[in-house]
């Protein structure tokens, strides 16, 4: 059997590590009780089959533990996360989920890995697949199960994937006529956008998924919700996810699919959000700004990029002053490895004292590059609760979030 624990060593939290390794790089927290908490939920609440989205975190450490959890189906966006899941699950059903794919890694996906389902969002991409899983003779797949990807807003959600993929509505009806003659198995399917803060944002999706499927009269096996459901970070508090799964639900009922038509969704960041922290220690202060050993070539991509905003603590019990807002600069030598925050700590911070950041198993430890020979970072297990979690039932529903009495 799996044992993730063993590889790592495993302490009581963050302080722990800190007090016995005084750790000059940066430390991952790995919390696999918390990985384990997020797969179960999806599995026992949402109305339909849970994908692991590989791409927020695809540590063999997490993908076990997933696994072991009773996640069965992982969503791949790449021949190497094709690989990887391959090597580390070997059981596990892979989907091809990316809608621009090479013809040899689609090749190599259909014929070495027994990958089945593959996305598409355009003639070209369809012909493309089914070209690449022809057998030697020449002769067309037929046990192909294709998802073509419509465009849908991403006005709800705090990253955008509304302009890269997908096919317009006007498009839809052809293309979903067309995979359905090379398809055993037909689905539609559509990412919301990442952190989307209010359920609406599947609501209007699926309007839309409503009207493709009308217009092109196919018989629809499947509709896949994609990920975009969000953690919790500061100043986002989402609604709870049962919200979410009820009014998908709700509306994927009122689809014209097929009677046994499948519901999938494809989270990434909302099974792996609460998975990781990290431990960074400060080098310098210079006013409010902390210069620390993690940055925006690091875990702490999104925290440069995009602003966003992650909890912190300072793990020193001599620090005593009320909190302050910080900047942080990360440790390579341009401008831009710069996190805004604010991160509110102990004023009396300074440099070799040392901070927690939670919330980064999702789009967060993977981000590592070796930029600058920054690179360095140990795994260790903790068995403390992650800073936030959506999924620990103490988490009251905000009070302005009306969000269910919407329609
Ligand atoms: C990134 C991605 C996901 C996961 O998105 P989250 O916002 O992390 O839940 C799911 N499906 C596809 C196709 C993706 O590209």
């Amino acid at each position: 059997m799996h044992n993730s624990a063993d590889a790592h060593p495993v302490y009581s939290d963050a302080v722990a590590v800190v007090r016995a390794l005084k750790p000059d790089e940066p430390v991952i927290l790995n919390r696999p009780h918390a990985a384990t908490r997020a797969a179960r939920f999806f599995i026992e609440k949402f109305p339909g089959k849970s994908l692991y989205a590989v791409k927020a975190n695809p540590s063999p450490d997490l993908l076990r533990t997933l696994w072991d959890a009773g996640l069965t189906h992982y969503d791949v966006a790449s021949i190497a996360e094709v690989r990887l899941v391959r090597a580390t699950l070997p059981d596990a059903t892979l989907c091809f989920m990316h809608p621009i794919k090479a013809p040899g890694a689609i090749r190599e996906a259909y014929f070495k890995h027994g990958v089945r389902t593959f996305s598409l969002d355009s003639h070209e991409e369809l012909a493309k697949i089914v070209d690449a899983c022809r057998d030697e003779e020449g002769n067309p797949a037929q046990d192909l199960r294709l998802c073509v990807r419509l465009r849908v807003s991403s006005e709800h959600a705090a990253l955008s994937l509304a302009a890269k993929f997908g096919c317009d509505l006007t498009e839809a009806p052809a293309l979903l006529q067309d995979a359905r003659q090379h398809a055993d198995w037909l689905g539609v399917c559509f990412h919301v956008g990442s952190q989307a803060m209010s359920p609406f944002a599947f609501v209007q999706a699926l309007d839309r998924t409503r009207a493709a499927i009308a217009e092109a009269s196919v018989v629809i096996d499947m509709i896949d919700v994609g990920g975009g459901f969000p953690s919790v970070y500061p100043g986002m508090e989402p609604p709870p996810l049962e919200d979410y799964f009820q009014i998908i639900h709700q509306h994927f009922y009122a689809l014209p699919i097929a009677y046994n038509a499948e519901l999938w969704c494809e989270p990434g960041r909302a099974l792996s959000a609460e998975y990781s922290s990290l431990i960074v220690k400060v080098e310098k202060r210079r006013g409010a700004e902390l210069y620390i050993n993690d940055g925006a070539y690091g875990a702490l991509f999104d925290a440069a990029h995009v602003d966003w905003k992650f909890p912190v603590r300072a793990l020193e019990d001599d620090l005593i002053k009320p909190p302050m807002d910080f900047a942080f600069y990360g440790p390579t030598c341009d401008d831009a490895d710069y996190m805004p925050g604010p991160f509110a700590l102990p004023e009396d911070m300074q440099a070799g004292d040392y901070i927690e950041i939670g919330m980064l198993g999702a789009y967060g430890a993977v981000m590592k590059t070796s930029f600058n020979g920054f690179d360095a970072a140990l795994s260790v297990t903790v068995t403390d609760e992650p800073m936030d979690s959506l999924y620990r039932g103490d988490r009251a529903r905000p009070e302005s979030d009306n969000v269910v009495n919407l329609w």
